[in-house]
């Protein structure tokens, strides 16, 4: 049967790798026989401080409300978010997490004749819907967004999109402000869209006003730019998938042609206004975040670790011995803390999510045994 279907199918699907998310708990748990509740997983950039209890408890509050579809102009959370951001309701789409938006672009704007730009190390989904479309994957020489990097290549290839993951994902690194407007200075409105992921933008503007954007100043100088946001990150929903993109009113009119209906859940849209409301779980995390990370420069620092300086909620380990990435990703797994390898984006480099205090000294006391 499978062989009748890989010969029907579209011959550019035939070569996409399936996404692996990271390590599930228990698959350590069966694999390794660690006891669940050892288990430290540091490997999806989630929240450790879990969900807010405000939020689970407006969660609780609208479960009888399953059996209705959900309000499909999704008033409520387009009605918080352009208060959040000073835009106009035209100006949102809501994606099942800015993924989902990711893909909404990438239909409406790629074919086998197109292509997009990334820098060389990036979020992995923007290659893998470009294919979805047989789009072409042009990369820049190096891991940093850098403005040198991206402007020949943006005039060389004119591609359909510029994805800028600022802070980037997975390398934890962001981008001054002036180096964003640079590259879209160099773009053609008339032919390039330029995406400016800001999944972690929260964590990085908390760290310098240099990281900060604001998409509706944004908007309104360019009309060829997206922003794209999302709960999954900083507000500790990436269970029930929400994200969304700001841009202006007639792209976002043409994204909505490829947009299902009741994309997200009631449950959902309920929790992400419950979750902008909470201002005091996002405080609260990015003071913990920032006390917690630096506990990592530190180890760094003692251990003589090279790491890219984060803008995020993650932290990324450059390391130099030989495979020597492999051999820690290995170490910690098999003892039950689950972080990312980077040896498939051709770095020797571990991504570490920045946990609890707890779990934190779990990671710490694990590296400590494994490089000594
Ligand atoms: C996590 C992440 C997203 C989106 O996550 P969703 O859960 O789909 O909203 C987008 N971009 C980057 C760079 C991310 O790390």
């Amino acid at each position: 049967m499978y062989s009748l279907f890989h010969q029907r199918m579209n011959e550019h699907l035939k070569d996409i790798d399936v996404y692996e998310a990271g390590k599930p708990i228990e698959l350590v748990v069966r694999e390794f026989g660690v006891d669940p509740k050892d288990i430290v997983k540091l490997a999806s950039n989630e929240n450790p401080l879990g969900t807010s209890p405000k939020v689970a408890k407006v969660i609780c509050e609208h479960a009888n409300r399953a059996h209705m579809y959900p309000d499909d102009s999704m008033y409520a959370l387009k009605e918080a978010l352009s208060k959040k951001f000073l835009v106009e309701h035209e100006n949102l789409i809501i994606g099942a997490g800015s993924d989902q938006v990711l893909s909404f672009i990438s239909h409406l704007l790629l074919n086998s004749s197109k292509s997009i730009l990334t820098s060389r190390v990036s979020f992995a989904m923007y290659d893998i819907y470009a294919a979805h479309h047989g789009a072409k994957v042009i990369k820049t020489p190096s891991y940093q967004h850098k403005a040198d990097e991206f402007i020949p290549l943006i005039k060389k290839h004119s591609p359909s999109i510029v994805y800028l993951c600022t802070p980037n994902n997975p390398t934890g690194d962001a981008m001054d402000i002036d180096e964003v407007y640079k590259i879209i200075e160099a773009t053609d409105s008339s032919t390039t869209l330029v995406v400016i992921d800001g999944a972690y933008m929260e964590y990085a503007q908390a760290k310098s006003n240099r990281y900060k954007i604001e998409p509706s100043k944004i908007i309104k100088k360019y009309p060829n730019v997206l922003y794209l946001g999302t709960f999954s990150k900083a507000y500790g929903l990436g269970g029930m998938r929400v994200g969304y993109g700001i841009a202006r009113e007639d792209f976002i009119k043409a994204l909505l042609k490829v947009r299902p209906p009741f994309n997200i859940t009631t449950l959902s849209m309920a929790a992400a206004v419950e979750a902008l409301n909470d201002t005091e779980f996002v405080e609260k995390t990015l003071l913990i975040h920032s006390q917690e990370i630096s506990r990592y420069e530190e180890f760094a620092k003692e251990h003589n670790i090279k790491y890219i300086p984060s803008a995020t909620n993650f932290i990324t380990y450059l390391f130099e011995g030989e495979r020597e990435s492999d051999r820690l990703y290995e170490y910690m797994l098999k003892r039950g803390v689950i972080v990312r390898n980077l040896a498939s984006y051709g770095m020797n480099a571990l991504r570490i999510t920045v946990g609890t205090k707890k779990q934190n000294e779990r990671v710490f006391e694990l590296l400590s045994k494994a490089l000594n």
